[in-house]
């Protein structure tokens, strides 16, 4: 079989991919070893953010007098909780095999390796491989949850995200290993159902890569709600061998020991770049991933890679981004080259969490000379109807040209929000042409003119 293109990996990098080069012509092949749509779809951004929604709902139910509604009683049932958000993967999985055939993309299902001479192997459940030939082949195999030598994962006391989404019985306690946005997400969903969570984060503030200020506003919210944090400190070791883990941990005050029923490991991601043929064929990786250009070419002609297994955020988006780019280029498109530096990144815990671009003190360290403005959700109309006043927006600007350096979010709904500033930035707007922009009212997104305002002196709801 002859492709013009065949994509190992069905994850968001690797069927949207397909779905692309399908639209340019190309006759286009997807292996999958696991099932349609790879972590996203099945074990990572929809799976969880359908937990969130069920500890949201619950949380709504529980504060449900603030808003002048009586409720008797409520009670999470965890396993229809974990089922649901089961379905609701299945269901986006089902969804991709049917944009697959819409697509005319051939599904080869099993292993896929690359060989020598555009060659890809596909090794079947049965054992039995199947050798295609393609002009491109595009590897979009992904990632898995990284393990630390201290910390190894047996699945059941020490998990990783998999177990994390599909325990069958709700754990009493939890310490949470890692402070990103998995890490979070799973402190704030387990927290809200009544698990007793610990966060252990090695780095003085936890979500470190977002604004400072985000970070604090997140780590009062959480303590507000119960959730122990112990930042600047590291797990040295778990014991498994009794009925509760001994997490030892390393503080800035010496050792301490918490007990936990289970200790969620979240301490980031391995790419998959084993057993696909990258050694035999000669494709050069560095640090675990595959070297490429700005248009995914590797080192080999006619092989490129996508995704979590290249440089660059490890999000969905960027992975469905690189790869389109990746496949008009190989039609003879002239696409331009992902901006890494207007990619949002969200995190869906309550409060949820949104950025791009430069926090205030990355900012500073480039050199930037900047104007900041803030403005608080206690603020907005909105916010007050709805009850949601915590929270802000935050906007960084150059003081001197009025470039929109950064946007920070913390509060609700603001993973909605986040993509006026991706489109501001994009169009190389300046802070006036957001403040001159008329926001609707009422609505949270006010917020954003308002902080810009604040940048300059003009706000005028504080
Ligand atoms: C818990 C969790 C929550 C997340 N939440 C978000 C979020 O809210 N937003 C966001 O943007 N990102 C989120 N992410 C990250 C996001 O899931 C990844 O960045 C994204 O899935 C990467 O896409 P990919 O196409 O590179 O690889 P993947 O989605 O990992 O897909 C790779 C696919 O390749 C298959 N594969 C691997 N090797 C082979 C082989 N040799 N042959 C055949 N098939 C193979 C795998 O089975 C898999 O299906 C989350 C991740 C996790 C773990």
């Amino acid at each position: 079989m002859n492709y013009d293109v065949i994509v190992i990996g069905s994850g968001p990098g690797g069927y949207v991919t397909a779905i692309r080069a399908s639209q340019l012509g190309l006759k286009t092949a997807v292996v999958e070893a696991e099932n349609l749509g790879g972590i996203c779809l099945n074990w990572g951004c929809i799976p969880t953010k359908a937990l969130l929604k069920s500890a949201q709902v619950f949380e709504y139910i529980n504060h449900a007098a603030d808003y002048g509604i009586k409720v008797n009683g409520s009670e999470a049932d965890f396993t229809s909780i974990i089922k649901r958000s089961r379905g609701v993967a299945d269901g986006m999985s089902k969804g991709i095999q049917f944009l697959m055939k819409k697509n005319k993309i051939d599904v080869l299902n099993g292993w896929g390796k690359i060989k020598k001479g555009g060659v890809v192997e596909v090794k079947g459940t049965d054992g039995k491989t199947v050798e295609y030939t393609a002009k491109n082949t595009i590897l979009a195999t992904g990632a898995r949850s990284r393990e630390l030598p201290n910390l190894p994962q047996d699945g059941k006391k020490v998990i990783g995200y998999r177990q994390a989404m599909s325990l069958e019985k709700q754990p009493k306690s939890m310490v949470v290993v890692g402070s990103g946005a998995i890490g979070v997400e799973f402190a704030y969903f387990y927290n809200s159902l009544g698990t007793k969570v610990t966060i252990v984060e090695y780095l003085p503030n936890i979500v470190p890569v977002e604004d400072e200020d985000v970070s604090k506003a997140l780590e009062r919210s959480f303590k507000k709600s119960g959730i122990t944090i112990m930042n600047n400190s590291s797990v040295e070791s778990v014991d498994t061998s009794g009925e509760l883990c001994k997490v030892n941990i390393k503080t800035t005050t010496g050792m301490q020991v918490i007990e936990a029923e289970v200790v969620l490991s979240a301490v980031g991601i391995t790419p998959n770049i084993e057993n696909i043929g990258l050694e035999e064929v000669g494709v050069k990786t560095d640090k675990g991933r595959v070297v490429v250009d700005n248009f995914y070419r590797t080192n080999v002609p006619g092989v490129f890679a996508i995704g979590d297994i290249v440089q660059g955020q490890a999000l969905a988006h960027v992975a469905s981004a690189e790869g389109i780019i990746c496949v008009e280029n190989i039609a003879g498109h002239h696409p331009e080259p992902l901006d890494y530096n207007n990619i949002p990144g969200c995190t869906y815990c309550t409060p949820e969490i949104a950025s791009v671009g430069y926090t205030e003190k990355a900012a500073k360290e480039a050199g930037y000379e900047v104007k900041v403005g803030k403005f608080p959700f206690s603020a907005s109309g909105k916010a007050s109807a709805a009850g949601v006043k915590d929270g802000f927006v935050k906007v960084i600007f150059d003081a001197k040209y009025g470039e929109f350096l950064g946007c920070h979010m913390i509060g609700t709904n603001v993973t909605e929000m986040i993509a006026e500033a991706v489109v501001a930035r994009k169009l190389e707007t300046t802070g006036m042409e957001v403040l001159k922009a008329v926001h609707p009212h009422p609505t949270m997104s006010e917020a954003m003119m308002e902080a810009t305002a604040d940048a300059y002196g003009e706000v005028i709801h504080l």
